[in-house]
């Protein structure tokens, strides 16, 4: 196990205290929203060495806001990374976290795995931008290795894969990134900080969608990339846009003048400035207020969830349960290395009766919420087959791990016997439909 990052503080005291101070005019002990898109300049050569890079501090709400600040700074400090970007939603922080590294033409090697919309983005948003998303099946790191040709740029995969409950091999992808030339890109979505922390591992960039765990009452929508800092631009000539002159910066060099700090200020100056996927202030503030308690949420949602997976397990009703924290699951090695604390909160099953009772299950409960999130403190319940799958094919559909009779839930932290007799009343329930039905 790789020690907890430094700074000297626990993971619980720097979730609670780490990038933010008591505000100094007025001594406001929570970080205020400053709901303001701009700045007054000091004077005019205080704003030109804003504009040129040469000082730090607040031009417009675009690029750089007091409270998404104190949030980057959390976020980067949790996850023991140098810098953070925050942005409007996992799947901008997705695009931030390639464009430093991507020209047109260029491919990135992204797994099988990923969360279906990510799929879509990468594999058919992002050749409009003429980005290559070479897909190949992680379980296995050789394929990633044969998947590499001299216009990769990154590696991207999920270290806790939604919905599946797949467990990436980080440290033997990180090898493979490194003996590439390349940055390990991790999503760690599913996992939070408190789980598994990429970057102790060997990853470069972590990327999260804060819509789910981090904020965790299903309050915001939003996005982090996290860098290590420990990338070195310049070790080949794959990234001119880091380490060659910026003609929108009178040809300043990212990596010269900003070292590891290189890629963050990138994302803000270039990204943020050009793209424009911008956190807004309150749902910076209440992302930060969501994660000031995520241990403790956390290891709930993995005690409920353990405990809802070992009783699924043993159900009449039930043909499978996919949840890596069972002993018999194949990714069970990989999660006692990655993720000892817990297997995380969402997970799936496979109820007998196939699309019919698949759909009666979600029908037929009462506590559980029958919607197309994860990582809330209320239980979430889906099926997949008839919602989110619904336009693929049914070979698609079971590729995906999505087939007919396929129930996702994300577990919450209400009171677990309550879940687990709501579920066993909706299994019951289906069940009994289905019977009628065949009759
Ligand atoms: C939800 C999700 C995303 C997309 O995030 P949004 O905040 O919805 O844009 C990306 N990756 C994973 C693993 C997710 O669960």
């Amino acid at each position: 196990m790789p020690e907890e990052p430094s700074g000297g503080f626990g993971f619980e005291t720097r979730m609670i205290h780490a990038g933010a101070q008591p505000e100094p005019v007025t001594g406001a002990r929570n970080t205020p929203i400053y709901q303001t898109t701009s700045y007054v300049f000091h004077d005019t050569d205080h704003a030109a060495s804003l504009f040129n890079l040469q000082t730090f501090g607040f031009i417009y709400s675009r690029l750089t806001n007091p409270t998404v600040a104190a949030l980057e700074e959390r976020v980067a400090n949790l996850e023991g990374g140098r810098g953070a970007t925050c942005c409007a939603s996992g799947h901008s922080a997705q695009i931030l976290a390639l464009f430093p590294l991507m020209e047109p033409g260029d491919e990135v090697v992204a797994s099988t795995r990923l969360y279906g919309g990510s799929i879509t983005q990468f594999g058919k948003t992002f050749k409009k931008f003429g980005w290559q998303a070479i897909f190949a099946d992680f379980d296995d790191p050789e394929n990633v290795r044969k998947a590499i040709t001299p216009k990769c740029k990154a590696i991207f995969c999920e270290s806790l894969a939604n919905p599946g409950g797949v467990i990436s091999d980080i440290e033997a992808l990180a090898e493979i990134a490194d003996e590439a030339g390349v940055p390990l890109i991790v999503d760690n979505t599913l996992a939070t900080p408190y789980l598994c922390r990429p970057i102790e591992w060997g990853a470069d960039i972590v990327v999260y969608s804060m819509t789910k765990f981090l904020s965790g009452n299903g309050t915001s929508v939003g996005g982090a990339v996290v860098d290590s800092g420990a990338f070195d631009w310049t070790r080949n000539d794959k990234f001119p846009s880091l380490s060659e002159p910026e003609p929108a910066y009178h040809g300043l060099r990212f990596v010269e003048t900003f070292g590891d700090m290189a890629y963050t200020m990138h994302s803000h100056a270039v990204g943020l400035r050009d793209l424009g996927p911008t956190l807004a202030p309150m749902n910076a503030f209440l992302t930060m207020n969501g994660i000031e308690t995520l241990a403790l949420r956390m290891q709930r949602h993995c005690d409920n969830t353990q405990r809802v997976a070992e009783w699924l397990s043993q159900h009449p009703m039930v043909d499978w349960v996919f949840y890596a924290g069972l002993p018999d699951n194949p990714y069970k090695g990989l999660q006692e290395k990655y993720l000892p604390k817990g297997a995380g909160a969402v997970f799936t099953f496979g109820v007998k009766g196939g699309y019919e009772a698949g759909l009666r299950v979600v029908e037929s409960v009462d506590l559980f919420s029958h919607l197309a999130n994860i990582g809330d403190v209320r239980s979430l319940i889906l099926h997949p087959a008839s919602t989110t799958h619904r336009q693929l094919t049914d070979e698609q559909r079971q590729a995906a791990g999505a087939g007919d009779e396929v129930v996702r839930v994300s577990i919450g932290l209400e009171t677990v016997d309550d879940l687990i007799a709501d579920l066993d009343q909706a299994l019951h329930k289906a069940a009994g439909e289905v019977d009628r039905a065949a009759e």
